[in-house]
């Protein structure tokens, strides 16, 4: 079993594997033993050991058995079914989030139909082809080896005591071999992991049990299942591949779509947080100015600056309400296009006029377009405009001094719009990322400049709701320029 990634153990969890960093550098050096193999030593040593010999005196035993073609193939296909249950680890949503081998099933099964050494050769297989294949470290290999070899020889003991030869005694001796994989498997696991972190090992175990108990119960019963059909035909043991494929595969689409929702509710949490700040700082300047100008006698100049502090952060806050309802429009389907004949140049020099009356000293902003005049686009003109206000206040937000030449033109059966700052530039490696749902550069505002992330993913979305395409070129420390093109309209 692979134990829930909730409970720090597993064989695909414990200390040898858990930081990607740690399994690539491990993988590298796979010789070598890390900080933590070298801590549980004294417990995965002993266990590769007692595998090891476990699996001479098991294939020893085998050798002897003079098994038939239908005992050796029956063995054969538990063997595949086993590695692939290895291979392909089924994520349990509902008891604990992690991932868990359904090759306990198969494993108990053969130790059940064909005894402990049969059991013991096919966990050492499944698992050693598996690991191998992941290239994993020596240690691990070793151990999560050991581990199968000697819970199979433990479930093969076990089923031997409990069967007389009747259908009941069959059922019983496959609960009874679950049991004992189960208990050797788990209590192995929690004492590697255990002495590795040097934590206690009773309440550890006690909650890797709680935590595992009912995908071992389900596996224990499908483990009997399988084992009764076997006894009758192999052949109808097969009808169990269907019904087993389809639940992990469900299993495996639960857990993404679940992922994908706590995903989602990450960005809620984080985007109610900038929000609320976003919407706090502007609302405070506001009241601080209005406050300013009732208690005080001003001057006109005074008064005039208090009057501008209101003017520019009610405009702010009136951005960031338009942003939070163009993601809302967006994400629910309500942003559909209304396409027509758009003028582009009279649009855009309309925004770049509305600009200039808030531009900050130090900046200039220029409106320019190639020679012929770009032709009319088919556009929405709301959608547009919106999208040519965001870029250029971004270029305004973003610099704090120089040039900001905002550009139309002809390109092969569209029009072009860039808008190019003379500011701090975009790192190449953000450069895809800054047009995601709420990522900023600066999140935590050490530069001092506020946004919530919105402005390029609307700019994206509308521009592809459009048929165009949207991209931002970039030098960190020279400036940026955001472009996007648009079709040009048919002629009527
Ligand atoms: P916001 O500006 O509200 O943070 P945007 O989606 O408009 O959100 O932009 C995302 C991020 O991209 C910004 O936080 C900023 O880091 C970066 N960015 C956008 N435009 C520019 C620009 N002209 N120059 C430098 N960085 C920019």
């Amino acid at each position: 079993m692979r134990h829930p990634a909730t409970a720090p153990m597993g064989h695909n969890q414990h200390v040898w594997s858990r930081a990607p960093a740690r399994a690539r550098a491990a993988s590298s050096h796979r010789a070598h033993l890390d900080a933590s193999s070298r801590a549980a030593l004294g417990v995965w040593a002993p266990v590769a050991f007692a595998g090891a010999a476990g699996l001479v005196v098991a294939v020893a035993s085998l050798a002897t058995d003079n098994l038939g073609w239908r005992d050796g193939a029956g063995i054969a296909l538990l063997i595949a079914a086993a590695t692939l249950a290895e291979a392909f680890p089924v994520p349990i949503e509902g008891v604990a989030v992690g991932s868990t081998s359904l090759a306990t099933i198969f494993l108990v099964a053969g130790a059940t139909i064909y005894g402990w050494a049969a059991a013991a050769v096919a966990g050492f297989l499944a698992m050693a082809f598996v690991e191998l294949g992941r290239r994993r470290p020596v240690s691990r290999v070793a151990f999560n080896c050991g581990v199968y070899v000697l819970a199979g020889i433990a479930a093969g003991g076990a089923a031997a005591g409990s069967q007389d030869g009747s259908l009941l005694g069959l059922a019983v001796g496959a609960i009874a071999a679950a049991v004992a994989f189960y208990l050797v498997d788990i209590t192995l696991l929690a004492a590697v992991v255990t002495r590795s972190r040097g934590v206690a090992f009773p309440p550890a175990l006690r909650n890797y049990v709680q935590l595992t108990f009912v995908p071992f119960a389900v596996m224990a019963s499908l483990a009997v299942i399988l084992v009764v059909l076997w006894d009758r035909s192999p052949f109808v043991a097969l009808t169990l591949v269907g019904p087993l494929v389809a639940t992990a595969l469900y299993q495996r689409w639960i857990h993404r779509a679940l992922n994908r929702l706590r995903a989602f509710d990450r960005l809620k949490d984080e985007f109610i947080a900038i929000v609320s700040h976003e919407l706090r700082t502007p609302l405070t300047s506001v009241y601080g100015a209005a406050m300013t100008l009732e208690r005080h006698a001003l001057d006109p100049e005074r008064q005039r600056a208090m009057l501008e502090i209101i003017s520019t952060e009610a405009a702010r806050l009136s951005r960031l309400l338009d942003d939070i309802l163009w993601v809302s429009r967006l994400d629910s389907g309500r942003a559909r296009p209304f396409i027509t004949r758009v003028e582009p140049l009279p649009l855009a020099a309309d925004v770049v006029d509305a600009t200039r009356t808030h531009l900050p000293h130090g900046l200039s902003l220029d409106l320019v377009h190639d020679d012929p005049a770009p032709l009319e686009v088919a556009a929405d003109a709301d959608k547009l405009r919106q999208v040519l206000v965001n870029l250029i206040e971004n270029a305004v937000k973003y610099s704090d001094e120089g040039r900001i030449e905002v550009r139309l033109g002809r390109r092969d059966g569209r029009v072009r719009f860039s808008v190019r700052d003379q500011g701090p530039g975009i790192p190449a490696i953000q450069q895809e990322r800054i047009f995601e749902k709420f990522f900023r550069l600066d999140p935590n505002m050490t530069q001092g400049v506020g946004g919530t992330g919105l402005g390029l993913y609307i700019c994206r979305e509308l521009v592809g709701s459009m048929h165009g395409e949207i991209w931002v070129e970039s030098i960190p420390g020279e400036g940026s320029t955001f472009a996007f093109e648009l079709p040009v309209a048919q002629t009527p």
